[in-house]
C-alpha cells in the first residue's frame, strides 16, 4: 500500500514528528522522521491524538448513485462469522487454513481439498465459519482502502519460537484500525524453543492483552503442523463471534464484496464474492463497481454448483461482462436494464473524474515553469 513519511504525516495532523515518534514508540515501533507508515499505522496514531483521517478517495462513490435500502431490525437473523488469518511471514499462517481445513472437512470432499475459490467454509459444532484465503493484511489494505469490509474476525498467528515482529504489529494495527477482534493463535508449540510467554509479553507490550494477563484478548496455543488445539481455536471463534452478535437478513436482495476476480479463459470473468447481506440467486442482475450483468452460475467454495447464496458465504460467480477489482461492491438491482446504467455511470464519472485531474496537473505543471 502507500505509505507517508513520519515527518510528513506529523505536518499533515498538525502535530511534531517527535509526538508521533512517541507514539509510535509506544505501539512497538521503531521510527525516525523519515520512515514510512502505513495508512492503518497512520490511522492508529491519529486515533491516539483523538484525529480521524482518510484517504481521498479519488475512486467511484459507488453508495451515491445506488440507494442500498436499510434493514429492519425485526428482519435480522444471526449469521455466520467471517474469519481472516493475519500474522508474521512463515509464523504459519496457510499452515493453519490447512489445519483447520483438514480437521473438518468429511471424509468425502476430502478428495476435493484442492481450493476451488479464495474462501472456505467449515462446521464447528453445526456452526459455520466462513475463512477468506486472501493475506489478512491484502484483505484489511485493499478493502478497506475501498471502504469495504469483510472480516468480522482476524486470527493473529504468532510463532512461539520467534515472538512478535514486523508484520505481527502491522497486523494488531491492521485489525483495531477496523474495530475487528483479534484471538491469538501462538503457533509452533512443538517447537522445542517455543515459549507462548514471552510471546503474551510482547504482545501486551503492544497493546494486546490476553485474558490470563487481565486483558480481552482470547489466546490459544496451537500447532498447525501436529494438529494441536484446532478444535480449540474454532471454538473460540465461535465465542468471539456470538459476542458479535453478527446479524443480516436473509430476506432481501443481496449485496456482498469482491475478494478476488480474474478472467477465465473458459468462463470469462469470474469473481469470487462474499455475499454479505440478502440472498444471491443465480439470475440476479448484479452491478460489481463498473461491471454488470446476470448471474449465470454460482460454485460453493467445495466447487459445487449452488442455485442461492446467503450472508457469510462466499461463492465464485460468473455472468457479467469486465473482471471486477477485489473490494468492488456487489449490488443485486432490480434489472439487467438498471444495472448497465449504474455501471455506465460510474464509468462517466471516472472517466470525468480522469479528465479534471489531468487538466489540474498540467496547470500545475505550467505554473511551476514561471
Ligand atoms: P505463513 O508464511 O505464515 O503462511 O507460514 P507457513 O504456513 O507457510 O509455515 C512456515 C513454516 O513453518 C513451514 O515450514 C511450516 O511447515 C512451519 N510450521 C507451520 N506451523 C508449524 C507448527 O505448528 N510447528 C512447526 N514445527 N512448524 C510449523
Ligand atoms: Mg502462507
Amino acid at each position: 500500500g502507500e505509505k507517508v513519511a513520519v515527518k510528513d504525516f506529523a505536518e499533515k495532523i498538525k502535530k511534531s514528528s517527535n509526538e508521533v515518534i512517541g507514539k509510535l514508540i509506544k505501539l512497538g515501533v521503531m521510527a525516525t522522521i523519515n520512515q514510512e507508515i502505513d495508512f492503518e499505522t497512520a490511522e492508529v496514531i491519529a486515533k491516539e491524538f483523538e484525529i480521524e483521517i482518510e484517504k481521498n478517495v479519488s475512486k467511484v462513490e459507488e453508495k451515491q448513485d445506488l440507494f442500498i435500502e436499510p434493514d429492519d431490525e425485526k428482519d435480522l437473523l444471526p449469521r455466520p462469522p467471517v474469519v481472516t488469518v493475519m500474522g508474521h511471514v512463515d509464523h504459519g499462517k496457510t499452515s493453519l487454513l490447512d489445519a483447520i481445513r483438514k480437521t473438518h472437512v468429511t471424509e468425502k470432499e476430502a478428495g476435493g481439498i484442492t481450493q476451488h475459490i479464495g474462501a472456505s467454509e467449515v462446521m464447528v459444532e453445526g456452526n459455520k465459519v466462513v475463512f477468506l484465503d486472501t493475506p489478512g493484511h491484502e484483505a484489511f489494505t485493499t478493502m478497506r482502502a475501498r471502504g469495504a469490509k469483510v472480516t468480522d474476525i482476524a486470527i493473529l498467528v504468532v510463532a512461539a519460537d520467534d515472538g512478535v515482529m514486523p508484520q505481527t504489529i502491522e497486523a494488531i494495527n491492521h485489525a483495531k484500525a477496523a474495530k475487528v477482534p483479534i484471538i491469538v493463535a501462538i503457533n509452533k508449540i512443538d517447537k522445542p524453543g517455543a515459549n507462548p510467554d514471552r510471546v503474551k509479553q510482547e504482545l501486551a507490550d503492544r497493546g494486546v492483552v490476553i485474558e490470563e494477563w487481565g486483558g480481552d484478548v482470547i489466546s490459544v496455543p496451537v500447532s498447525a503442523l501436529q494438529g494441536t488445539n484446532i478444535d480449540t481455536l474454532l471454538e473460540m471463534i465461535l465465542l468471539v463471534a456470538e459476542i458479535e452478535e453478527l446479524k443480516a437478513n436473509p430476506n432481501r436482495s443481496a449485496v456482498g464484496t469482491v475478494i478476488e476476480a480474474e478472467l477465465d479463459k473458459g468462463k470469462g470473468p469470474v469473481a469470487t464474492v462474499l455475499v454479505q447481506n440478502g440472498t444471491l440467486k443465480v439470475g440476479d442482475s448484479v452491478v460489481i463497481g463498473t461491471t454488470f450483468g446476470r448471474i449465470r452460475a454460482m460454485l460453493s467454495d467445495k466447487g459445487k454448483k449452488v442455485k442461492q447464496a446467503k450472508p457469510s458465504t462466499a461463492v465464485e460467480i460468473t455472468g457479467f461482462s469486465e473482471v471486477p477489482e477485489a473490494g468492488d461492491q456487489m449490488v443485486v438491482v432490480a434489472d439487467d436494464k438498471t444495472a448497465r446504467e449504474i455501471a455506465e455511470n460510474r464509468k462517466d464519472k471516472i472517466k470525468e473524474d480522469q479528465m479534471k485531474k489531468s487538466q489540474r496537473v498540467s496547470l500545475d505543471a505550467l505554473y511551476s515553469q514561471v
